[in-house]
């Protein structure tokens, strides 16, 4: 039910930035080489996603947007072995049940057009298209007045967007991204699948010539990356970037042992731009932690945490200093 939807999108979808995290999501499930997001008002007028995916087969669109009765995974665990980002089949309900939705999509030879808005079709029909989805969500939470209180600035809104997208794209340097606001283009990125490039793209060239090479294993993780030289002046927190077996997620340990590896406890307030994709095996991560909040456990983390602390140091101080 649209009640039921409006439910799971309080949990799914939170703020424009989600949104438009589930939507590129589904674009990087679909093997998008291309991935444009326009934004109008930090995504509470309209958010935009064009894609160049697979699309979706006319019989499957109405699908698409109901939800899914089982989901492909059963616990934490599975997550990080599932290959799609897309796991719950929620988003596109939800988001659809809290806006107002156009969305086109072609597979290549049909192509399809819906309009659906707090949930409800409005209309369906077959329609020209190219290979891939474009998709529409404007007016976000308009009938949710309680949630759209909660909303921040569009100054804020825009940077936990801009924020989702670098990770996005830092997760999927294959992938040409571009980002623009209010007609202004706030990233774009190559997709020649260099992550190196991605890090210029989005922090700027001129400090490609200060970030090294991470890399290093043992017998349960293998860890490799980015790491920026001490001496490069700008970075803040929210430049250390962190993959476990190709998610972003969000850990305070490993966040914690990049900036010790760094140095940031001798030089206070100073943080690296850092990108450190972590593989294991899924039965090491830690069921317990809700998988929309991007937060995970580790088990044997202190040693993961050595691991990376000690190789981000000897590669920054040993072989380069
Ligand atoms: P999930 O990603 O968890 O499966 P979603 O609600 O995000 O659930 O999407 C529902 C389904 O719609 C996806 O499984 C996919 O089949 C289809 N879909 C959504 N967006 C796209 C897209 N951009 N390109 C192709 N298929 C899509
Ligand atoms: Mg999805």
């Amino acid at each position: 039910t649209i009640l039921a939807d409006q439910i799971a999108a309080g949990e799914v979808v939170e703020r424009p930035a989600s949104v438009v995290k589930e939507l590129v999501e589904n674009s990087i499930d679909a093997q998008s080489t291309q991935i444009d997001i326009n934004i109008e008002d930090a995504g509470l007028k309209k958010i935009e996603i064009i894609d160049d995916g697979i699309g979706i087969n006319h019989d499957d669109v109405e699908i698409a947007f109901k939800r899914h009765a089982t989901s492909k995974i059963n616990n934490q665990r599975d997550l990080f072995k599932v290959q799609s980002l897309g796991f719950r089949g929620e988003a596109l309900p939800s988001i659809a049940s809290v806006s107002d939705v156009h969305l086109k999509t072609s597979t290549g030879d049909e192509g399809t057009q819906i309009h659906i808005k707090g949930g409800e079709i409005k209309k369906i029909k077959p329609a020209e298209a190219r290979r891939g989805t474009s998709i529409c969500v404007e007016d976000l939470f308009f009938n949710t007045p309680a949630r759209l209180k909660y909303m921040k600035t569009i100054k804020t809104e825009l940077a936990k967007i801009s924020d989702i997208v670098d990770r996005l794209a830092i997760g999927h340097p294959d992938v040409a991204f571009s980002l623009v606001h209010n007609q202004r283009e706030i990233l774009r990125t190559s997709g020649r699948g260099q992550l190196q490039q991605v890090i210029g793209d989005i922090y700027g060239a001129k400090n490609l010539k200060r970030i090294i090479k991470i890399e290093n294993s043992d017998n349960d993780f293998k860890i490799s990356g980015f790491v920026s030289l001490p001496e490069l002046t700008r970075a803040s927190r929210n430049y250390v970037t962190i993959t476990l077996n190709g998610r972003y997620v969000k850990n305070y340990a490993l966040f914690k042992a990049i900036t010790d590896g760094y140095g940031s406890k001798l030089m206070v307030g100073r943080y690296p731009i850092a990108v450190l994709n972590i593989e294991l095996d899924p039965v090491l991560t830690d069921v317990n932690v809700h998988p929309t909040k991007q937060t995970v456990r580790i088990s044997k983390e202190d040693q993961l945490c050595n691991l990376v602390a000690k190789t981000i140091y000897d590669t920054i101080y040993q072989e380069n200093l």
